[in-house]
């Protein structure tokens, strides 16, 4: 088939299912076809024709990228992200952008200021956040990979809570140039896949030392792929059996105990390791993230990019008015929470104390390391939850991230990977984090226990 065929395919089941879903805030159709065109005529790369779902605070070129902020409802990026630009050099074509919770703040996708998005297996439910649009767009089956971006878990949550892969690379694997930034020491950019071998081959196109992201790590880029089928025998899998107690739906612990007992069928060694301070971990993201943020999101004054209040007197009142009615709920709380932790006053109390329990966070795992080559938990204590039900309860909505937000912390790689259906049938994951630049390993247990224990279900809303 020809690339353009493929590629109008893809764009009207993401028109078809919009309606229901909501994953997609722009399809980006005219861009995506001239994209097709002219790849029909290039030979040799990698992803080729492969179209790919953009998380909507990842800068493409002339495209609209919002952040899912009506701050930014109307901003079309003047560049595009060096991973966006990485993989336009491979061959692959945007068709869209993708919807997420309000400057990548949520675990939910209900704090987006263009509505929710829908869980493909019941859209009752979240498909989790921030990056909720790009795992639904990957779920539905309207593409095969998406971007997304984490700070706390904004892709290996949604990815278990839509029944699909999603891998955060250790910090600096990716760079973030042209990432809109929440905090900038624990963003990285993610990536989506229904498998593993699709993460491979995308991450291996993006990952790499830039020059415009300073923190971008000059490591060598693996083939990632050639990880895939490597024998998992006599790799240690860590539980951290007090993590995986208290606060975890019975559902999820009786899914992760099975998938324990599948990695040990498939001949890994199972030991038990520690990780003291990962109680702490919601505390001290908590402070960090939104101590970032505040000063990250001070750029937005309606001076430079995107919305301007209207009826406004002078210059302070324009600032006031702009973020008044430019950010929402959410977006203000982590506002006012980082400038209080960054206030004199409780500068030291807060963030310092922060940043030193992170520290103390990132050591538990160096020593976990020394026993274990990955650490497996749950990804997420409950399965997706209903539209509304936490929404009015913001510490209930930061609890979810529990499992997630100390990878992030620790600047490691994890990737969350399907492993059962509840009663109701809705998909569990399991989450695996390891040292840092071992996306190789985390990839290898991922195909290899896919491929032995696929999800036996398809979302009730998927095309083929
Ligand atoms: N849910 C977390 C938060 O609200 C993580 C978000 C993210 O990873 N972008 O901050």
């Amino acid at each position: 088939m020809s690339i353009r065929k493929d590629i109008e395919t893809v764009l009207s089941n993401a028109e078809k299912l919009n309606p229901q879903l909501n994953s997609f805030l722009s399809v980006e159709s005219e861009h995506a076809l001239a994209r097709a065109d002219y790849l029909e005529s290039v030979d040799g790369l990698l992803l080729k024709g492969l179209a790919i779902a953009v998380k909507d605070n990842i800068c493409t070129k002339g495209l609209r990228t919002s952040c899912g902020s009506r701050i930014l409802h109307n901003y079309r990026a003047q560049f595009d992200a060096t991973a966006v630009k990485r993989l336009n050099a491979a061959g692959a074509v945007v068709v869209g952008k993708t919807n997420m919770d309000e400057f990548a703040m949520g675990s939910s996708n209900e704090s987006s200021a263009f509505g929710p998005v829908m869980n493909p297996w019941d859209p009752s439910r979240v498909p989790g956040g921030s990056s909720g649009g790009s795992a639904a767009a990957v779920a539905s089956g309207v593409v095969r990979v998406a971007l997304g971006s984490e700070t706390g878990g904004s892709v290996r949550q949604p990815a278990s809570f839509c029944g699909i892969v999603g891998l955060k690379p250790t910090y600096g694997r990716i760079s973030r140039y042209g990432l809109v930034a929440f905090a900038s020491s624990l963003d990285n950019i993610g990536v989506f896949g229904q498998n593993a071998a699709d993460i491979a081959k995308v991450l291996g196109a993006i990952a790499g030392r830039d020059q415009f992201d300073s923190t971008s790590a000059d490591v060598p880029v693996p083939d990632y792929s050639s990880f895939l089928d490597a024998d998992i025998a006599g790799k240690t899998v860590g539980v951290p059996r007090q993590l995986i107690g208290e606060g975890v739906d019975d559902e999820v612990k009786q899914a992760i105990l099975r998938s324990i007992e599948n990695f040990r069928a498939l001949g890994a060694n199972i030991v038990d390791i520690e990780l003291p301070y990962a109680r702490y971990g919601i505390a001290v993201y908590y402070i960090i993230a939104t101590a970032e943020a505040s000063s990250n999101l001070a750029r937005f004054d309606g001076v430079r990019y995107g919305f301007r209040a209207e009826d406004v007197e002078e210059l302070r009142q324009m600032y006031f008015k702009t973020r008044e009615e430019g950010f929402g709920a959410e977006v203000k709380r982590r506002i006012m929470l980082g400038t209080y932790v960054l206030s004199s006053g409780y500068y030291d109390a807060y963030y310092a104390k922060a940043q030193k329990v992170r520290t103390l966070v990132k050591r538990d795992y160096i020593e976990a390391f020394r026993h274990c080559d990955v650490i497996l938990t749950p990804t997420s204590p409950s399965v997706a939850f209903k539209l509304g039900e936490k929404s009015s309860d913001p510490l209930a909505m930061y609890l979810n991230d529990i499992y997630t937000v100390s990878a992030n912390l620790a600047g490691i790689p994890g990737i969350s990977v399907p492993c059962g259906l509840s009663a109701e049938g809705l998909p569990i994951g399991f989450q695996l984090v390891g040292n840092f630049w071992s996306e190789g390993t985390l990839l290898n247990l991922a195909h290899k226990y896919e491929t032995e224990h696929p999800l036996e279900a398809r979302p009730s809303i998927f095309v083929e």
